[in-house]
């Protein structure tokens, strides 16, 4: 199985002016395509491994017999491929509320305006290339925590619920060193909330 890219469900210019048209085509059209790429290219190696799922592939990665560079290779690119497939898909022009997260979270954390403060603390402090999640842990609680480069929430067991990618491709060519001014933006297409 070749892994390829997903399907946009919006245009590069419609996440203007939060998001630019041109951050948007590289970031997907470049940044994802070079995973999806790299991914295809270790998993050509192994043919017992290319038809699991990626959230499975990662959960157990450590205890997979491969070589190092191998296993470094499959975080790093499956992670890639599911994180950015994951960040194109909770943004968007038009709000899709998840009024049942937005529950879960008002309880976890007193408020949405509470949740989105300490989202952005966890993003805005992460040094660095990564990610800011929110995730369920195997116990159902609700967690926010970063990863260093594209290093997935699956690999620890977590499914990611929210995900802000805090690589400078992300927002550099709009918001240069500002990743607070783009986080805020970044509220404002998130569809979920
Ligand atoms: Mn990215």
């Amino acid at each position: 199985m070749q892994y390829s890219l997903p399907k946009l469900e919006f245009d590069y210019k419609a996440l203007e002016p939060h998001i630019d048209a041109l951050t948007m085509e590289i970031h997907y059209s470049k940044h994802h395509q070079t995973y999806v790429d790299n991914l295809n290219k270790v998993l050509a190696q192994y043919p017992e491994l290319a038809n699991k799922p990626l959230p499975d592939l990662l959960k157990n990665l450590n205890r997979l017999e491969l070589p190092e560079a191998d296993k470094t290779a499959l975080r790093n690119h499956a992670g890639g491929h599911l994180n950015h497939s994951f960040f194109w898909q909770i943004m968007g022009p038009k709000k899709q509320i998840d009024s049942q997260l937005t529950r879960e979270i008002e309880n976890k954390y007193h408020s949405l305006g509470d949740f989105r403060d300490a989202f952005a603390a966890a993003a805005l402090s992460h040094f660095g290339s990564g990610w800011t999640w929110l995730v369920r842990g195997a116990t159902g609680e609700l967690n926010i925590y970063s990863t260093p480069n594209q290093n997935s929430p699956y690999l620890t067991g977590d499914t990611p619920l929210i995900g802000l990618d805090v690589w400078e491709h992300a927002y550099y060519l709009k918001y240069q060193n500002r990743r607070a001014d783009y986080i805020q933006a970044w509220w404002l297409v998130l569809k979920l909330l």
